[in-house]
């Protein structure tokens, strides 16, 4: 899994697949979510969210990555991070046009990248997900970050609006 700002980058999707190439009973209990483009349920979700953040490596920090993706997980998300005596720093929306998204799903042939489960993706995204930016922008954690061009463009972007160093 990578790493950036020093921290490694947790992400809920790449957890689950690996769940699944193990054949773990998570694993089986979230196959037919992630294959057709919905949520894994929550309490799933939660859970292993819990663990991996509990893991050494996360103990200076980390970047959570397709997490949280509802209102439901973000207030679970708030619970843990209370429970655990972590603050959470700031959100970063990275904001794109769906035809940039379609193209670049095109060039990576995931198994979930079919055009019906990308469609039913982008359906929960603006179902589930996207109400999740009013309520950062609420708590004032939200960096809105045009997320088009250069890989390292956009990672300048980023770490601009988190800080100076990138180092907050
Ligand atoms: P991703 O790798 O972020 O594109 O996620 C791939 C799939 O994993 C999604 O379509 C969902 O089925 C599942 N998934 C990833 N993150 C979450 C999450 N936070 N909550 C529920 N399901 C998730």
């Amino acid at each position: 899994m990578g790493r950036a700002l020093d921290v490694p980058i947790l992400g809920t999707g790449d957890l689950l697949r690996s769940e699944i190439a193990s054949g773990s009973e998570l694993g089986r209990q979230a196959e037919s979510f992630v294959d057709s483009g919905n949520l894994v349920p929550d309490e799933l979700v939660l859970a292993m969210m819990k663990r991996r953040m509990s893991q050494p490596d996360a103990r200076a920090g980390f970047i959570l990555d397709g997490f949280p993706r509802s209102v439901a997980q973000a207030r679970g998300l708030d619970a843990m991070l209370e429970e655990m005596g972590i603050t959470l720093e700031a959100v970063v929306e990275l904001t794109v046009t769906e035809e940039e998204i379609l193209g670049r799903l095109e060039g990576r042939g995931r198994r979930d990248d079919t055009p019906e489960v990308i469609r039913q993706r982008l359906r929960v995204y603006r179902e589930s997900t996207a109400p999740l930016t009013e309520f950062y922008e609420t708590k004032g954690l939200l960096l809105r970050i045009h997320g088009i061009g250069a890989i390292d463009e956009i990672t300048q972007r980023i770490t601009d609006a988190l800080g100076a160093d990138g180092a907050r």
